[in-house]
């Protein structure tokens, strides 16, 4: 490895390439976020050229095929340049490891496709409703159980919600929403609009949560729209972050965050334990730190889910309980995550 500081790290440019046909004078104009969405890396290839590393020893086209890469290129940018172990990196260049079978490594690890009760919806836990709002991401995240959950006929949005707003409308034990997905903020904020007006009229409701990685990936997409439809919503709303790696933030990020923040939603960060990510207490206490930096506090450091795929990136359960304990010992109590795991069958995410 070479050490960014060293060779400089290689700006790259969040532009859309120039190769793009222009929008047409009577296109609708498309929010600044979604062209840079579209303009995301798919191609290992590219990827690696760009951090000025060597295709043909890391990539798998195998595993490309069967879980394509596509990162944002404001995310690259805070890779380091030259460095094969850089933890963003790991995060989303796919390996060969990802095909080899590993025992008790299944395609449904949590119980997703049992808990289903309407098209759309998951409850697992007494008062929380989960919608998977959709089944895109900006990013496509190496460990994540999504690479086979068969989203597609199963998103609450399809039909304009109507299901998954009735389910919630005739279950008075329901007072939190939760949009998940994939990440409910790659639908449009239109979209979003739609079911939170839906939802408002449901009147057992009191929070509003939202699982996103995107204000992490791309800041871009806490966009003018975004922040006027949150201060619109009726109810107090949670806004929960996946990063796993301090060098996640940036100021961009940082910007986009503090806007939620002055819109009026909490901000919380949720992490996976992940070997060659953040399986170290340096690490781990830096996210903490940099995160609340941004003004993020942690809520959970999950043990990954054991899906087919991500064995490689597995942290035993002595281990992740020594670093634990080791963030206890070092960090502000606030500013230590829970550590749990996801266990198919239980009232809520287990301690470990
Ligand atoms: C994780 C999860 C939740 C939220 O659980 P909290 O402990 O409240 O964060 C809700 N529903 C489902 C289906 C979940 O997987
Ligand atoms: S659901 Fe979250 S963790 Fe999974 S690929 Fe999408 S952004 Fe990554």
């Amino acid at each position: 490895m070479i050490p960014a500081a060293q060779i400089g790290i290689q700006p790259v440019s969040t532009q859309p390439v120039s190769t793009q046909p222009a929008p047409s004078q009577h296109a609708p104009l498309q929010p600044r976020w979604q062209q840079l969405w579209r303009d995301a890396v798919r191609e290992p290839r590219e990827l690696l050229a760009m951090l000025g590393l060597d295709a043909t020893a890391l990539a798998s086209d195998a595993a490309s095929a069967q879980f394509p890469l596509r990162v944002p290129r404001g995310f690259v940018a805070r890779m380091r340049h030259g460095d094969p172990a850089d933890p963003l990196l790991r995060q989303v260049l796919p390996l060969d490891e990802e095909l080899r079978p590993v025992p008790g490594f299944s395609l449904d690890a949590v119980g997703d496709s049992q808990a289903k009760s309407a098209n759309g919806v998951i409850q697992k836990y007494r008062g929380r409703a989960l919608l998977v709002a959709t089944g895109s991401c900006a990013v496509h995240c190496r460990y994540c159980f999504r690479r086979y959950f068969p989203y597609a006929e199963e998103t609450a949005a399809a039909g304009g919600w109507q299901q998954a707003v009735e389910l919630i409308r005739n279950d008075s034990t329901i007072d939190e929403v939760i949009l998940s997905g994939g990440d409910p903020w790659s639908l449009a904020t239109q979209k979003l609009a739609e079911l939170t007006d839906a939802l408002a009229t449901v009147g057992h409701l009191k929070r509003l949560r939202v699982h996103t990685r995107l204000p992490v990936v791309l800041p871009e997409r806490v966009d003018e729209a975004l922040l006027a439809w949150m201060r619109t919503l009726p109810w107090p709303v949670t806004v929960v972050l996946h990063a796993n790696h301090a060098n996640e933030f940036d100021a961009h990020v940082d910007a986009a965050l503090a806007m939620l923040r002055a819109s009026g939603a909490t901000l919380l960060n949720q992490a996976v334990l992940l070997r060659g990510v953040n399986d170290s207490v340096e690490a781990l206490a830096a996210l903490s730190e940099r995160s609340h930096q941004a003004g993020v506090l942690p809520y959970y450091l999950h043990q990954l889910d054991r899906v087919q795929g991500a064995a490689h990136f597995e942290v035993d359960d002595g281990t992740a309980r020594q670093l634990h304990a080791a963030l206890t010992a070092r960090l502000s109590g606030y500013l230590v995550p829970k550590l749990v795991r996801e266990v198919a069958g239980d009232p809520g995410k287990r301690p470990l």
